[in-house]
């Protein structure tokens, strides 16, 4: 193995992670120097590799940021700044024009315009994709491509941050191991600015649709160092992940609703249309409840797209379908059964409209951060048109402040495919992992109250003072899953992703965004 010289310095940014948000970054800093950190090749390990929807961006006739940033803000229920929807919308089409250009092959008709699909709770059709649901794949496939060619930017792989250094307030750089070892040294890495792009939280919990590596290391970490954490509480649940055992669950994008698709229990008893007038487009949030209550009840949840799709869904739905093949499941003539799923966080290290997060020197881009566009629900797709936005925006301000410079190549740590994978399978299924993912999906899931939110806390904070070998990265995650429970006792009401089945009614007094220090989650938890 390589060593990793422990003076490493990165004399331009420093980039803490690298799906769509943290390359993103990397190409817009271009030509200034950047490092960028991966725990995994490129490619690997992120959320963003598995999108299948795709970027949300009022690109087609008739429709304008305008009306993309009223639904988000309908989405959001009630907490999205207006400020933020009005001027991400606005510049998601320069955005995607940045993703075309660098060679995403977007779906596009006959005359070149965009060929834009349909998501709930969106009033046009707005969403840019790739071959139906590869949208994920195909722009981090066209980003890692120009990131490669990019001389400025020079990327570790096989390296996982786990604390943020802090020298008179400000973050100077990270603390990093390689991925999965825990018994060498942690190797220092200056950084004059340093971006964290390390994803959400989903894998926190114990059925989810994100990567195994994404479990809130990154908003722990940054909590850690004393950063504000914002919005917390609200974890949104996809509908329709596919209920096999899996883990992670494969996703039945919601795109395979907009064409028609519907859900039935095993009774064959159609259910959504009873609960919301735009039945199984009806924001995700309700759609989440209701399979869980149905599963809750004892029943089986499938979706059915045989009648909107029939076999047109092995072309259309070409991942969808694999899933579905890899589970044993016909896609064509049978139906898929699905589950809600731990999916995507509203809540992060909460940041300003350049990206700026509360402790100097620290930047938050993409799922980790907290803008302010989501609210209390996430409109689908307006994740990766984030993550481009506030990634070009970080760029900008840090390209300011930072003098342009060329970083002496470094070449790394040899990836070993096969001890990674083992450090991770070590590391997912170390027995107080588990139980945390488990205390999280029974306690902290899509419906919550008072009892089950103080256990979850109380377990919280066994597990930490018994684990066995309570690394920082397991402390990353039970700093990560404390915010989320300790916010979510603290929000009496029910609002989008957030629902307290002993408050069920939203509250106009809770109009507003929770902003926490990890300081008061622990008085919160030391209480529960
Ligand atoms: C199945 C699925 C489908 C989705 N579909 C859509 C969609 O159609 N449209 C949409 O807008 N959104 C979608 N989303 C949400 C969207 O993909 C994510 O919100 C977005 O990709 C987040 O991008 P990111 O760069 O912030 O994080 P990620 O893409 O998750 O990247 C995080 C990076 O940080 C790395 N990392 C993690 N921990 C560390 C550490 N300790 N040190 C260093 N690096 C670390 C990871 O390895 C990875 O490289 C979907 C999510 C999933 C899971």
């Amino acid at each position: 193995m390589t060593v990793i010289d422990n003076t490493l310095n990165a004399d331009g940014a420093l980039i803490v992670g690298a799906g769509l948000a943290g390359l993103f970054t990397a190409l817009k800093l271009a030509p200034r120097p950047v490092t960028v950190l991966s725990p995994k090749p490129l490619g690997m390990g992120a959320s963003s590799a598995w999108a299948q929807g795709g970027v949300a961006a009022a690109v087609g006739q008739g429709d304008s940021s305008h009306a993309h940033a009223a639904d988000t803000e309908m989405a959001g229920a009630g907490i999205v700044d207006h400020g933020t929807a009005e001027s991400v919308t606005a510049e998601a089409a320069a955005r995607i024009e940045d993703l075309a250009r660098w060679g995403t092959p977007f779906d596009r008709d006959d005359f070149g315009n965009y060929a834009l699909g349909k998501e709930a709770a969106h009033s046009a059709n707005r969403i840019v994709k790739v071959e139906g649901d590869r949208a994920g794949w195909a722009i981090m496939q066209a980003i890692i491509a120009e990131v490669r060619r990019t001389p400025s930017i020079r990327v570790v792989e096989g390296i996982t941050a786990l604390s943020l250094a802090r020298d008179n307030g400000r973050i100077v750089g990270v603390f990093c191991r390689k991925l999965g070892d825990r018994y060498s040294e942690p190797v220092f890495i200056r950084a004059r600015a340093t971006v964290l792009a390390a994803g959400g939280l989903g894998g926190l919990y114990a059925v989810t649709t994100n990567p195994p590596g994404v479990r809130g290391h990154a908003m722990g970490m940054a909590a850690r160092a004393g950063a504000l954490i914002a919005d917390a509480e609200f974890v949104q649940f996809h509908p329709t992940a596919i209920a096999t055992s899996a883990d992670p669950a494969p996703l039945a994008t919601e795109a395979l609703r907009g064409e028609g698709a519907i859900l039935v229990n095993d009774l064959g008893e159609r259910f959504m249309p009873a609960i919301h007038p735009d039945a199984e487009l009806a924001p995700r949030d309700i759609v989440a409840r209701a399979n869980f209550r149905q599963i809750q009840s004892g029943r089986q949840v499938f979706l059915d797209t045989r009648q909107a799709l029939g076999a047109d869904i092995l072309t259309r739905f070409p991942t969808v379908s694999q899933y579905c093949l890899d589970a044993g499941i016909d896609p064509v003539a049978g139906m898929i059964p699905v589950t809600p799923a731990a999916h995507f966080h509203m809540g992060g290290v909460k940041v300003d409209e350049r990206g700026r997060s509360s402790l100097p020197g620290l930047w938050v881009c993409g799922e980790a951060s907290c803008t302010g566009l989501h609210g209390a629900n996430r409109l689908a797709s307006n994740s990766l048109l984030e993550a481009t936005v506030y990634g070009a925006r970080i760029a900008d301000d840090i390209g300011g402040l930072e003098p342009v410079r060329n970083l002496a190549p470094f070449k790394g740590i040899e990836w070993d495919e096969a001890e990674g994978a083992k450090a991770e399978a070590i590391l997912r299924d170390l027995p107080a992992v588990q139980q945390l993912r488990r205390v999280m999906t029974d306690l902290v899931g899509v419906e919550r109250d008072v009892a089950g939110l103080s256990l979850a806390l109380q377990q919280i904070a066994r597990l930490e003072a018994t684990a066995e070998h309570v690394t920082s990265a397991f402390l990353n995650m039970t700093t990560s899953a404390t915010l989320v429970a300790a916010a979510a006792l603290k929000r009496t009401e029910s609002r989008g992703g957030h629902y307290r089945t002993d408050f069920p009614e939203t509250d106009e007094h809770w109009e507003h965004h929770t902003t926490m220090a990890l300081d008061e989650a622990l008085a919160i938890r030391a209480n529960a």
